[in-house]
């Protein structure tokens, strides 16, 4: 009895990462040359960042647990070097999916404190995470790590993607990378379920703001790499659609009538941000729910 119940249920795994699998055999990891020791890695999800040298590898963030194999094997491509680190800019799925493989295959993983008591919360088809899966290390404001010749600072922004975001900044490469505090010429998501909010995501952009120059290269949670310039432009996009929705909530609107007014976002709109996983009504619905929000 016990073995045919084993047997059943072993099928039954096998059969449900079979369709997972399916998903994503056709992805493709394209790997991008940042500078001389920092790589960004783009599959399915968010976009990762890798450090390679004489210390061995640091990655940012894993993208889903099907794509570890192909990720890692787009590492041992830059590097033969041990799998050191890996840090999680955040909970969601889309970027600590591959946190068991990574731990298998060496990494400690770090990263803000609630992120691992979301990880450690959070159910998968019925199961939680194991604790292979979950972050090592945790910190509350923020870290520094030493690897590869530079410090790596890493920063915790407050309610702004979820309530568990990291930024990055590689001191001496110049690059930063944001987590999904920055989604590329696209409105971003902000989870306002999990701790997100609209200002302390726009804080979040500031903080980024301070650490760069002009020579920075910038990766995303997702979207091509970027640079100070759309960062900043971004950072407007956001205040000016805070803006109006304020105003019109000052103006006694309600949430049906902001999720309905266009002229909210459609400088923005007219320039594609409304193109990819948010669209300009959703755009306005978040911006609505988190500045009515009542403060805690
Ligand atoms: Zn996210």
């Amino acid at each position: 009895m016990k073995t045919l119940k084993t047997l059943a249920i072993g099928a039954l795994i096998i059969s449900a990462s079979a369709t997972a699998q399916g998903r994503f055999d056709k992805v493709e990891i394209k790997t991008t040359k940042l500078s001389e020791q920092i790589y960004m890695l783009q599959g399915a999800g968010g976009n990762i960042g890798v450090s390679v040298g004489e210390d061995g590898v640091f990655v940012i963030d894993d993208q889903f647990a099907p794509l570890s194999e192909k990720i890692l094997t787009a590492i041992k491509a830059l590097s033969d070097k041990p799998l050191r680190f890996l840090v999680n800019t955040h909970f969601h799925g889309d970027h600590t999916g591959g946190n068991e493989n990574m731990a298998e295959a060496g990494a400690t993983i770090i990263a803000h404190d609630n992120v691992k008591k979301r990880l450690e919360s959070k159910q998968r088809d019925g199961n939680y995470n194991p604790k292979e899966a979950l972050p090592v290390i945790t910190f509350n404001d923020k870290l520094s790590i030493t690897i590869n010749n530079e410090s790596v600072a890493v920063f915790h922004a407050a309610n702004a993607h979820t309530d568990g975001d990291a930024l990055l900044y590689f001191t001496q490469s110049n690059v930063l990378h944001t987590g999904d505090t920055y989604f590329n010429s696209r409105y971003p998501y902000i989870d306002l379920n999990s701790g997100g909010s609209v200002q302390g995501y726009i804080e979040a952009v500031r903080k980024g703001l301070m650490v760069i120059d002009e020579n920075t290269k910038i990766i995303p949670g997702h979207g091509q790499v970027s640079n100070l310039k759309e960062y900043k432009k971004f950072l407007n996009m956001l205040e000016t659609i805070r803006d109006k929705t304020q105003k019109a909530i000052d103006n006694g609107k309600t949430e049906d009538e902001v999720k309905a007014d266009s002229s909210i976002t459609e400088t923005y709109d007219t320039l594609g941000y409304g193109s990819g996983f948010i669209n300009s009504e959703k755009m306005r619905e978040t911006f609505y729910k988190s500045l009515t929000a009542t403060k805690s």
